[in-house]
C-alpha cells in the first residue's frame, strides 16, 4: 500500500533562515550541481542539495537535527558552481545559525544574538555591571585613581580578588555549564529513532574525539580537502586559535601567580609586569597574533562577492567582538604605558565589557560552533557517517 507522507511546512522559520543568512534560498530549483561540486560530501547522501528542499519547504525539524550542517567546512565552492545563485553554503550556515539560537537557554540571549537589533541589550548588560563595579570601587579615591607611587594601576578599581576574579570565574564556568547542554541537547538532536548497530572494528568515542581535534582544530587539515585555494582562510583561523591558547595560558600563569602566590611567596607574580618580563613578551605575541589572524579573516569577508556569498550578523559580531578584545586591550596598555590615566581606565573598561561578551554570550555566537562541530563531528565518526 503506497505510504503518504503529510508535509508541514513553517513559514516562520523559513523568514527566520532567510535572516539568518540564507536570504536567496527561494532560488534553489533542486538541480544537485552543489552537492556534486561539495569537495568534502559523503558520496551517500551528500550535502547541500537536501538542505537546500528542507530549508525551501519549512521543514524546520529535519534541518536542525541534520548533523551533515556541522561537515560543511563554509568554503563556497557549492555557490560558486551554483547556476541560480540560491548560496547554498549561506544556507548551510543560517542553518547552523538558527541551531545556536535556540539550543539551550535563557533562549532570549539567542534571540537577541540573532539580529543587530539584539546588540543593545548584549552590550547594556556587561556595561552596567562593570559600570557599577567602577561606581562602588571609585569612592573616596575617584574614577581615576592612581597607586600610592603614582603609577596607573587598573586594580585600583578593578582588583582582581573582589572583582575580575569572581565575576569572570562565575561567567567562564556558567558558559561553559551552558555550554555543556547545548552539546547535549545538539546530541539527542542527532540521534535516530531505536537503535543504531556498529559492526566492524568499532574505535572508541574518546578516539575520534582526538582524529577530529587533530585534523579539524589543531592542524584544521580538512580546509586543505575543502578549498586548498582559499588558504588564507585557514592561516587566519589558525593565527585566532593559537592566539587564543597564548593568551589563556598567559592568563592562567597571572592568576596562578596571583592566587598561588599568596601561599608561596616565591611564585608571585606583580602586575603589572614590566615589557621584557617573558610572561608579557608571551602576551604581546598573542596579541599581535590575534591581530595578524583578525586582519586575514576580516579582508576575506570584505573581499567576498554578494552574488555567491555573503556574511551574516553572527559572522560581523564574532569578527567584531574579538576586533574589540584586541584593540581595547592593545589601548589599555597603551595609555597606561603613556601615563594617560582617564583614556588608560576608559579603555580597560571597554576591554572588560567585551571580554565578558565574548565568554558569557559563547553558547549562543559562532564561537561556540568550535565546540558543537567537534561534538557532531565526533558523532559523525563514531556512526560512520564518514
Ligand atoms: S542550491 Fe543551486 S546548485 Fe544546489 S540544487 Fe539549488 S540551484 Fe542547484
Ligand atoms: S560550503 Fe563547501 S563544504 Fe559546505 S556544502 Fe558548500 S562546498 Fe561543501
Amino acid at each position: 500500500m503506497a505510504q503518504c507522507t503529510q508535509v508541514r511546512p513553517d513559514l516562520d522559520f523559513v523568514r527566520d533562515m532567510q535572516a539568518a543568512g540564507g536570504e536567496n534560498l527561494k532560488k534553489c530549483y533542486q538541480c544537485a550541481t552543489c552537492a556534486v561540486a561539495c569537495p568534502i560530501a559523503p558520496a551517500n547522501n551528500p550535502y547541500p542539495r537536501k538542505e537546500m528542499v528542507w530549508a525551501s519547504w519549512g521543514l524546520k525539524d529535519k534541518l536542525m537535527s541534520d548533523v551533515d550542517l556541522w561537515l560543511c567546512h563554509n568554503c563556497g565552492n557549492c555557490a560558486d558552481l551554483c547556476p541560480r545563485g540560491a548560496r547554498p553554503a549561506d544556507v548551510m550556515g543560517a542553518a547552523r545559525n538558527m541551531v545556536y539560537k535556540d539550543l539551550t537557554s535563557p533562549s532570549i540571549i539567542g534571540k537577541w544574538m540573532s539580529s543587530i537589533k539584539g546588540l543593545p541589550f548584549l552590550v547594556a548588560i556587561p556595561a552596567f555591571l562593570w559600570l557599577f563595579v567602577w561606581a562602588v570601587r571609585s569612592g573616596a579615591k575617584g574614577w581615576f585613581p592612581r597607586a600610592a607611587d603614582g603609577r596607573i594601576v587598573f586594580g585600583e578599581i578593578f582588583y582582581g580578588d573582589y572583582t575580575i576574579d569572581p565575576i569572570f570565574i562565575i561567567t567562564f564556568f556558567g558558559a561553559l555549564f551552558i555550554l555543556y547542554r547545548g552539546t547535549m541537547n545538539l546530541l539527542e538532536r542527532f540521534r535516530p529513532e531505536g537503535s543504531l548497530l556498529m559492526l566492524g572494528n568499532v574505535k572508541p568515542w574518546y578516539m575520534h574525539l582526538w582524529d577530529v581535534l587533530f585534523e579539524e582544530i589543531l592542524t584544521h587539515k580538512k580546509f586543505q580537502d575543502c578549498n586548498d585555494a582559499k588558504s588564507d582562510r585557514k592561516f587566519g583561523h589558525m593565527a585566532v586559535f593559537y592566539s587564543f591558547a597564548i593568551l589563556a595560558v598567559v592568563t592562567a600563569i597571572v592568576a596562578g601567580g596571583h592566587w598561588i602566590g599568596k601561599v608561596i611567596p616565591a611564585v608571585h607574580l606583580e602586575t603589572p609586569m614590566p615589557l621584557i618580563f617573558p610572561v608579557k613578551i608571551l602576551a604581546n605575541l598573542g596579541a599581535i597574533g590575534l591581530l595578524c589572524g583578525l586582519i586575514l579573516l576580516t579582508l576575506r569577508r570584505l573581499k567576498l562577492d554578494p552574488k555567491f556569498q555573503a556574511s551574516s550578523f553572527y559572522d560581523w559580531y564574532l569578527l567584531g567582538v574579538i576586533w574589540a578584545v584586541a584593540v581595547t586591550g592593545l589601548f589599555s596598555q597603551i595609555f597606561r604605558l603613556m601615563d594617560c590615566v582617564t583614556w588608560a581606565f576608559c579603555a580597560y573598561y571597554l576591554h572588560l565589557v567585551v571580554v565578558w561578551m565574548l565568554f558569557a554570550y559563547l553558547p549562543w555566537s559562532k564561537l561556540g560552533h568550535f565546540v558543537y562541530r567537534v561534538a557532531a563531528l565526533t558523532y559523525v565518526r563514531a556512526i560512520g557517517r564518514r
